[in-house]
């Protein structure tokens, strides 16, 4: 949900014309005779802009059908015991005679709303405790939106308030309205679940009781000030929508081809995630393997020297030396789940093809890594190492024979495997769910910081979070639980390789512009005519002409302060770090350390900064540069 919720008024009745008048998206009719504000009397002429919905409780399909005619409904909501079924023969009714195929939503122009659209289904449950979201599943195919109400609604109305945590592993990409209680009295609830993760698929809030002075009587005032507030844009998250966009970037630009299997991952990722059984395994291998979790280390003599308190979380100590594993487990675990055989993945420094043909070693599968000709040349000890995992290296010999030119490889294979093969994208790159998946997976970093700064520091938030961004990914699991709390300072840092005027170099938000890359838009470096620019960093992680299109909501939104660091000083601040904690860090990682010199912290400023991968794989750049 990065545009804030959208609202409906429900249980109009009295006051509707009153209330169109605060352009509220959706409008409720009750349909149900029972209820005490059943809708009577004539329909006003509402707003062009205003959806009618129509509440119905277990009515007839033909008593549906009926209302939907007279009052030329926009959608109609089912309250009862419906089924799967009723909704299905339903839809069917209400999308004939045009056939409106309801899932277009990942083509490129998708986004354009069609030109008729039949009436949508929204399937309203009761949430309790105890409510067993895996039933949502069978519903998913003929409906457009869930409602969620709270269960056994106490009199009086105090207290009925759904019990937001309830959503917290939302195992569905249906996105739904939230409902029940929702009034002024617990606006702050609302602002803080609409910034959790929680809410990455509420689409609306539905408010009824809380603002009316006799049922059916809509307190407009009340409603006037709530809709005010909560379309403010500081109610903005930082995560992804349904869709997978933040701000204007992200989607799914993809070939026809390759629709098939990106909307099988986009329709069960979330709810794979949210297994039980998956994050037990998850889990269980980032603590066995992984050697979870990583510390978060107070570096003291690095703190003296820039007199802040400067804290590392030691993602470079984990197997394979740096963060990329979590997200590979995270895949592995997701293709096993999706029932595939074979892996692919490619690859520029090799980093990710390692970190990938690992965890296809430990499941025992097919792994496939396609890597620009070139580059097998430049990084010979990881193409060993892919080898000896058990991988097979596919040379990519088009082009300019890097990175891009292997991604295209991957793509032509996927597209020629859609049954039994799975992608592992690296990064917080590709299309639509890929970017959420991965910075989910890498979620695990910020989730440790939290409690672990809290251990250490008695509290959860630090004052600033810095990561060096290629793709993004390291920088993404870094900052995911502080997205949309402003309070922590967010900083991201790219590789200005020669400097950013050199024509050499690799940053993306001071040299990008929009356009699409993998399958997303995004910031991309590109010539005026738009063909990509090669990008340049003296790190191969770095070396990537785009970013994740978090990072470019990031940048575009001013949420993130996106520092370029150049290769000179991302060298003498990696080997500060050497000098002064006993720590080789990874070049990726060095550009982090030099936001040190910088930008003044204050002395009691917590900095936490992501220390992504350690320097072994990088000692032979290190002795050419320093002539060690
Ligand atoms: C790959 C890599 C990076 C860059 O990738 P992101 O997706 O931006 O995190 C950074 N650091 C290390 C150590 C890497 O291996």
């Amino acid at each position: 949900m990065t545009s804030n919720p959208k609202i409906k008024v429900c249980g109009m009745n009295r006051n509707t014309a009153e209330v169109d008048a605060l352009a509220a998206d959706y409008l409720g009719f009750i349909f149900w005779e029972p209820s005490k504000r059943a809708f009577q009397g004539k329909m006003p002429v509402l707003a062009p802009n205003t959806k009618k919905i129509g509440v119905f409780v277990d009515a007839s399909i033909k008593e549906v059908l009926q209302k939907t005619t007279e009052f030329d409904l926009d959608g109609v909501q089912l309250h009862g015991s419906e089924s799967p079924e009723y909704c299905a023969s339903l839809r069917q009714e209400l999308t004939q005679p045009k056939k409106v195929e309801s899932d277009v939503r990942l083509s490129a122009v998708s986004a354009d709303r069609q030109a008729v659209e039949a009436p949508v289904i929204i399937k309203a449950f009761a949430v309790g405790s105890t409510f067993d979201f895996s039933i949502l599943k069978a519903f998913e195919a003929h409906t457009d939106y869930f409602l969620f109400d709270t269960k056994g609604k106490l009199p009086g109305g105090n207290g009925a308030a759904f019990d937001w945590t309830l959503l917290q592993d939302y195992p569905s990409t249906t996105p739904f309205f939230l409902s029940g209680g929702i009034g002024p009295e617990n606006l702050t609830n609302i602002q803080e679940f609409l910034a959790s993760p929680a809410a990455a698929h509420c689409h609306a809030l539905d408010l009824n009781s809380k603002f009316e002075t006799a049922p059916g009587l809509k307190d407009t005032q009340a409603l006037e000030a709530f809709i005010t507030i909560i379309r403010t844009p500081n109610m903005q998250t930082y995560h992804a929508d349904e869709n997978g966009y933040y701000g204007e970037f992200g989607g799914a630009y993809i070939p026809e081809m390759l629709y098939p299997n990106v909307a099988e991952l986009k329709a069960k990722y979330l709810e794979i995630m949210a297994e039980p059984s998956f994050q037990e395994e998850f889990q269980q291998l980032l603590k066995d393997y992984v050697g979870r979790p990583s510390p978060l280390y107070f570096a003291k003599r690095l703190s003296e020297r820039y007199n802040t308190k400067i804290y590392l979380k030691r993602e470079d100590l984990n197997h394979t030396g740096a963060h990329k594993v979590n997200n590979t487990i995270g895949q592995i675990l997701m293709a096993k789940r999706l029932g595939k055989k074979r892996i692919i993945a490619e690859t520029g420094a090799g980093q990710h093809g390692v970190a990938t043909a690992t965890v296809c070693a430990l499941m025992g599968m097919e792994c496939i890594v396609y890597m620009g000709e070139i580059d097998i040349a430049r990084q010979a000890p990881n193409v060993a190492r892919m080898k000896m995992l058990g991988a097979t290296v596919v040379p990519a010999l088009s082009g300019s024979r890097t990175l891009k030119d292997a991604t295209n490889e991957a793509i032509r294979d996927w597209i020629n495997n859609p049954i039994d093969t799975h992608y592992i994208i690296g990064s917080v790159v590709g299309p639509h769910p890929y970017p959420d998946m991965v910075a989910r997976f890498q979620a695990v970093i910020s989730e440790e910081i939290e409690w672990q700064l809290l251990e250490k520091e008695g509290r959860k938030n630090p004052d600033y979070v810095i990561a060096c961004v290629g793709g993004g990914s390291n920088a993404a699991g870094a900052f995911y639980q502080y997205l949309d709390r402003p309070e922590v300072g967010i900083i991201a840092v790219e590789a200005a390789g020669k400097g950013v005027d050199s024509g050499e170099s690799a940053a993306t938000s001071a040299l990008g512009k929009v356009g699409i890359i993998h399958g997303s838009k995004t910031l991309l470096m590109q010539t005026p005519d738009g063909q990509i620019t090669e990008p340049y960093s003296i790190s191969a992680g770095l070396d990537y002409p785009g970013v994740g299109p978090m990072h470019a909501h990031l940048f575009q939104s001013g949420r993130g302060e996106f520092i370029s660091i150049t290769d000179a000083d991302a060298m003498k601040a990696g080997l500060e770090l050497c000098e002064l904690e006993g720590i080789i860090p990874a070049i990726e990682s060095s550009h982090a350390f030099a936001v040190l010199e910088k930008k003044q912290f204050k002395p009691d400023d917590v900095v936490v900064i992501n220390l992504s991968g350690r320097g072994d794989k990088d000692l032979n750049t290190y002795i050419d540069y320093f002539k060690l």
